[in-house]
């Protein structure tokens, strides 16, 4: 049988993160931390906020060990990444969806693709800007590669905070609390209600209304907090980060370390295929 590889193994683990506002150095911060790669490179558009992120993180490296952190404008620096991450381009104002980010944040795409897809055309390709789903499909259009290469960040996000408010609600682990939200991110998302389950024990099974609106527990409202996450934390602290930078984090991991259990959770299906048929 032939062995499934998601990266080229010529040993080189390189991350590039375009787009080091909030979400990017969360992003940045929670691979580095967790020691997936041991060469990164940040990019972005204002060279005083790279140069000053790229500073700061150098300044900690040696809590995290032998690793190379490059703040570059210039795409030659990107070059043979095995995971590139977009997160650059404009975010949610309070009380604003994501969707109305699509026109500028396309214009984002059609600077950053080419060149990034020009010197790691092997690299698989993360795009986590709003309106995520719509900008992975312009992405891969733009980069002109397989469309096994480029994949968004998906539900994964969403089914994370899923997880978060079984857990709450139940007064269980979240690592023992599996749920999906498949679908288009945010709004329109759709909660896998006959799939709860904790520790492998099917929620439905133990209340067969569970999820629906007919169900005297009300456990369908939890899909509803999700849907409401990001405005909430989006109004209280003006954006979102850490959790996004963590859940892209388990995919990088699943990419550099062929580990498919965050690809799994990868719950856009369009999305595991080409996670996992490469
Ligand atoms: P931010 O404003 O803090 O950072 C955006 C960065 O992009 C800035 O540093 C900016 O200089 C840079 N940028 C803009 N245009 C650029 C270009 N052409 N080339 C290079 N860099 C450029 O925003 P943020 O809070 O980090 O959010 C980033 C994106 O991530 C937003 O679109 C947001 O909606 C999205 N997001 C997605 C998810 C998800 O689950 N998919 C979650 C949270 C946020």
């Amino acid at each position: 049988m032939k062995p499934l590889q998601l990266t080229e193994s010529d040993g080189s683990n390189k991350v590039t993160v375009v787009g080091i506002g909030q979400v990017g150095m969360a992003c940045a911060f929670s691979i580095l931390s967790q020691k997936l790669t041991t060469n990164i490179c940040l990019m972005d558009a204002n060279a005083d906020k790279l140069m000053g992120e790229t500073c700061d993180l150098l300044h900690g490296v040696s809590f995290i060990g032998d690793c190379k952190i490059k703040g570059s404008t210039d795409y030659k620096d990107s070059a043979n990444s095995k995971v590139c991450i977009i997160t650059a381009g404009v975010r949610q104002r309070e009380g604003e969806t994501r969707l109305a980010l699509v026109q500028r944040n396309v214009e984002v795409m059609r600077n950053i693709i080419p060149p990034l897809a020009k010197y790691s055309p092997k690299a698989i390709y993360i795009v986590v800007s709003n309106p995520v789903d719509v900008l992975t499909y312009v992405a891969w259009k733009l980069s002109g590669l397989p469309s096994e290469q480029v994949i968004g960040s998906g539900t994964n996000l969403d089914s994370s905070r899923f997880r978060h408010f079984l857990s709450n609600r139940l007064g269980i682990a979240s690592t023992d609390c599996h749920g999906w939200i498949i679908g288009e991110h945010g709004d329109s998302s759709v909660a896998v209600w006959s799939n709860v389950n904790v520790c492998g024990v099917p929620l439905i099974q133990l209340n067969s209304k569970f999820g629906t609106p007919d169900d005297a527990e009300k456990w369908h409202l939890l899909h509803h907090d999700v849907i409401q996450s990001a405005y909430k934390v989006i109004k209280l602290k003006g954006y979102t980060s850490w959790a996004t930078g963590l859940t892209i984090s388990a995919v990088v991991r699943a990419i550099l370390k062929t580990s498919f259990r965050a690809l799994i959770k990868l719950s856009n299906l369009r999305d595991i295929r080409r996670g996992l048929l490469v």
